[in-house]
């Protein structure tokens, strides 16, 4: 009955082909909700700004940004912002899409919003990646606020970022509006613990995995593509636990140590722009061997569309965990799941995150702020509540752990669709 989009052209394996896909599947679990489901399949508005920009040697450059809102039935819209040169309207909606699966999965009072910037912020200055940051807020001002829709880091954005995006949001709307992004520095309306939040998340929701699944943490090998904000915190947590880390790949290489990389210097070698493969304490090998190292856990911390059916059929991991937005493409699900692989996926997986961007948001309109205890014990009893009730769920219907997160978070944005109504 619905048209296709004209302006996106999906791919089996794109993000938003992989997107639909995973809603296609989760259409026989919700019975007469089935009939808002279209909804899903499109995004409520998306935004194309022009965002131009005096570099340093004077010229003029022009950089194309975005900002998706693809679900606002369940409150305003929440979701990152993503600086990076492939960045496109589709991947952006995607992240948009799973957005609003992950707040609903975890049951935050949010919809589901993305942005992004398509630039390489490491070719720009500090005072140019000022200027960008800036005037994209400027030019998406129309359409976020705290109360409308409020970005966060993401992919190459930081609690700088964040506190640009506050000033700018501010300056022009005349107030101080801390609660229009989260993310933010601790002195400017930041929270305790947001920064390890989704490295947390990935942490104990992979931890509950293990255990259901009988898999002993000490000693478990732990292989993690992205060694950012995601993959460095998660990796830490799991060697506090036990666990040893034997690959880890970034933007600069591939690095591995059978008998557990020492995280202690590889942390902060990482941080440098040489990046892990400067690292002496493994060894350099070509990026897709990473794929071959053998592992008891796989933790995709990176980018989408990274688990290929190929990589899916040679990985040794008995546990995948999704710290990256859309890593496994839909026919690699599959594969995984013939293998006996368990799937912990992205909507619940790396939902720590914006858990603690719910906090934060929350401290900020309260003006009243938690300690960094409170903000954890918070955390992994929402980690562990959604994910408990997503485990019920795909038992009760014998499917993945996605789709289960799907038949649950689906089934609460469209109540709340179909109790709003359609207006006007
Ligand atoms: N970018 C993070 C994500 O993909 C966090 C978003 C937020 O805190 O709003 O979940």
């Amino acid at each position: 009955m619905s048209e296709k989009l004209s302006f996106v052209n999906p791919t089996p394996t794109s993000p938003w082909g992989t997107y639909l896909q995973q809603v296609d599947r989760v259409m026989p679990y919700l019975g007469d909700l089935a009939k808002w489901a279209e909804t899903l399949k499109r995004p409520k508005r998306a935004l194309i700004v022009d965002v131009p920009i005096e570099m340093d040697d004077g010229r003029i450059a022009h950089y194309e940004g975005y900002r998706v809102q693809h679900n606002m039935s369940r409150g305003p819209g929440k979701g990152g912002v993503r600086f990076h040169p492939d960045v496109t309207l589709e991947e952006v909606m995607a992240l948009s899409a799973w957005m609003t699966v992950k707040t609903a999965a975890v049951n935050l009072p949010y919809g589901g919003a993305k942005g992004g910037i398509r630039v390489d912020p490491k070719k720009l200055s500090l005072k140019e990646l000022e200027k960008v940051t800036r005037r994209y807020t400027s030019e998406i001002g129309i359409i976020i606020g705290p109360h409308t829709d409020i970005p966060a880091p993401d992919v190459n954005t930081n609690g700088q970022i964040m506190a640009w995006m506050m000033d700018t949001y501010s300056m022009n709307t005349g107030g101080t509006a801390t609660g229009v992004v989260t993310g933010k520095p601790l002195h400017l309306g930041g929270s305790l613990g947001r920064v390890k939040a989704t490295g947390r998340g990935v942490f104990v929701t992979g931890r509950e995995a293990a255990r259901r699944l009988g898999l002993d943490l000490r000693g478990a090998r732990i292989a993690v593509q992205g060694f950012g904000n995601v993959g460095s915190v998660a990796a830490e947590l799991f060697v506090e636990a036990g666990a040893k880390i034997v690959a880890v790949q970034d933007h600069t290489g591939t690095i591995v140590n059978e008998k557990g990389l020492d995280l202690a210097e590889l942390v902060p070698v990482s941080r440098t722009p040489a990046g892990a493969v400067s690292f002496k304490g493994g060894d350099v090998v070509p990026n897709e061997a990473f794929w071959d190292v053998a592992c008891d856990i796989l933790i995709p911390a990176a980018l989408e569309g990274q688990i290929t059916a190929a990589r899916a059929k040679k990985t040794t991991a008995k546990l995948v965990l999704e710290g990256a937005n859309g890593p496994t493409v839909p026919e690699a699900d599959d594969i995984l799941a013939e293998r006996g692989v368990l799937v912990v996926p992205d909507v619940i997986c790396n939902a720590g995150g914006v858990t603690v961007s719910y906090f934060e948001w929350v401290q900020d309109f309260s003006s009243f702020f938690w300690d960094e205890d409170e903000i954890n014990v918070r955390l992994d009893r929402i980690m562990m509540n959604a994910l408990n009730q997503i485990w019920d769920t795909a038992d009760k219907h014998k499917i993945s752990l996605r789709t289960a997160t799907y038949a649950v978070a689906c089934e609460r944005i469209l109540m709340a669709r179909q109790e709003r109504g359609l207006y006007p």
